[in-house]
């Protein structure tokens, strides 16, 4: 298994960490970035050669195409064209729609959503190229089900909906997938920000009960990012304990 060159983004943490673990397991080279947190960056070095993977750890704000295009640039100069990409990192600002500031709003899309386009546009290139790739982004349930207090989140995460499966029709010829994955609530720091009873609230709302690990979504990930998954593109998966049922 694996083999391929491998660029996680937002990969210092939680889902990204996880997802960076999982396709070093299954045999890829895998570079993470991250926007400001350099400790937990080398935890996830540390983590990925506990699994007798290959690491690489880049500093990059993926809202900045010119460091987006850097991280990019030093993969390839460590390793080659970067052939499997996990769009991860995201952030969230919530806030009523009433109260919601247009900087909470813009930095929300800049992250998550252009974020994704600049990622996604520098690694099809290469993957053009070579007539292989693999791209997962990590949506959210969030993002078809909408959530009071996270108008910004929602459409940056309904709009990765949009962008990969326009990508994927686009892609498709040249062997490259391009799929979302949609996790329910998960158990990061993202969610323990959340207060007790907010987060008792949503684990009503899941039929198996729980918050989700990092490492559920990251299974799923995996999965896509191999040659098995060569016939699923453009498809939305929900990871999210039943809350969405399938959808
Ligand atoms: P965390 O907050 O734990 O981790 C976010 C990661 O993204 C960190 O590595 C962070 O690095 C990085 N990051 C944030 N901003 C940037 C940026 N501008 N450029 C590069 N990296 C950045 O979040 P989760 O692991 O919970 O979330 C990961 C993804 O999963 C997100 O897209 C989130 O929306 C999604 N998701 C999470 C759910 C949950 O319940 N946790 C549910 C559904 C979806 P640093 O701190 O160094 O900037």
């Amino acid at each position: 298994m694996g083999g391929r060159i491998a660029l996680v983004t937002g990969g210092s943490r939680g889902i990204g960490r996880a997802c960076a673990v999982a396709l070093a397991r299954d045999g890829h080279r895998v570079a993470v970035c991250y926007a400001h947190d350099d400790a937990a960056a080398s935890d996830t070095r540390a983590a990925i050669e506990d699994v007798g993977g290959e690491a690489l750890v880049l500093r990059a704000d993926v809202s900045d195409p010119g460091a987006v295009d850097r991280a990019f640039a030093g993969v390839e100069g460590a390793w080659g064209r970067v052939e499997v990409l996990v769009v991860n990192a995201g952030i969230n600002r919530d806030g009523l729609l009433l109260r919601m500031g247009d900087e909470q709003w813009r930095q929300v899309l800049e992250t998550d959503l252009s974020g994704a386009f600049y990622s996604l546009r520098r690694a099809a290139a290469g993957m053009v190229r070579n007539r292989w790739g693999r791209v997962v982004m990590v949506g959210s349930v969030v993002g078809f089900s909408g959530s009071g207090g996270q108008v910004n989140y929602g459409a940056a995460k309904a709009g990765l909906v949009g962008l990969a499966r326009s990508a994927a029709r686009e892609l498709g010829s040249r062997g490259i997938t391009v799929n979302v994955v949609a996790p329910g609530p998960i158990t990061t720091a993202m969610t323990d920000a959340l207060t007790e009873e907010r987060r008792a609230k949503m684990t009503e709302q899941v039929p198996l009960g729980r918050f989700g690990t990092p490492e559920d979504v990251a299974a799923l990930v995996a999965f896509l990012c191999s040659d098995a998954a060569g016939y699923i593109t453009g498809a939305l998966v929900p990871v999210d304990g039943g809350m969405g049922m399938g959808h």
